[in-house]
């Protein structure tokens, strides 16, 4: 998967929680050249960067404010929460854009009903469900254009 680097950006950018998503996530931005700051609860999650991760860790509970200022959240680009509880990912989206002012908040959502609600605080979310969905039914609907094609050939 490629990402680009923004070239409006400008300061590092913050992930909460070093799962599978927030470790291959930092992994990747660091590959690039971002500067990386990642946040865990949990030190053993730190074990999922890569050994080439040139970013930052730091080991705490990032729904405590205490943690996100060690993170120096103020002078953050973006912040991406993605714990694996909706509401952690929420509060922290929720400081980071109301107390700090950072420009780009992202959190992740399993619960697709709370996305819309969320929307409204400019808070942008990622919701699993909602983009496993969108795949399915785009490979679905693929499989039924090739079937068309193939009764077309005959
Ligand atoms: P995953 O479900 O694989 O995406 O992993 C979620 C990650 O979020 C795990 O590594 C957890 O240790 C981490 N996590 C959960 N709650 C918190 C929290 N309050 N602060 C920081 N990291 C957290």
């Amino acid at each position: 998967m490629k990402f680009f680097k923004s070239e409006k950006k400008q300061g590092y950018t913050i992930i909460i929680g070093c799962g599978r998503l927030g470790a291959n996530l930092a992994n990747t931005l660091s590959d690039i050249g971002e500067d990386i700051i990642i946040v865990d609860i949990n030190k053993s999650s730190f074990r999922k960067l890569s050994p080439s991760f040139g970013g930052m860790t730091i080991l705490g509970d990032a729904s405590e404010v205490s943690v996100l200022i060690d993170a120096e959240i103020e002078k953050a680009a973006a912040v991406i929460s993605v714990t694996n509880n909706d509401n952690t990912n929420i509060m922290i989206a929720q400081i980071a854009k109301e107390f700090f002012n950072v420009p780009h908040v992202i959190a992740r959502l399993y619960d697709p009903e709370k996305e819309c609600v969320y929307k409204e605080f400019g808070i942008e979310t990622i919701c699993p469900a909602v983009l496993s969905l969108k795949e399915i039914d785009k490979l679905l609907s693929l499989g039924q254009t090739e079937t068309e094609e193939d009764d077309k050939a005959e």
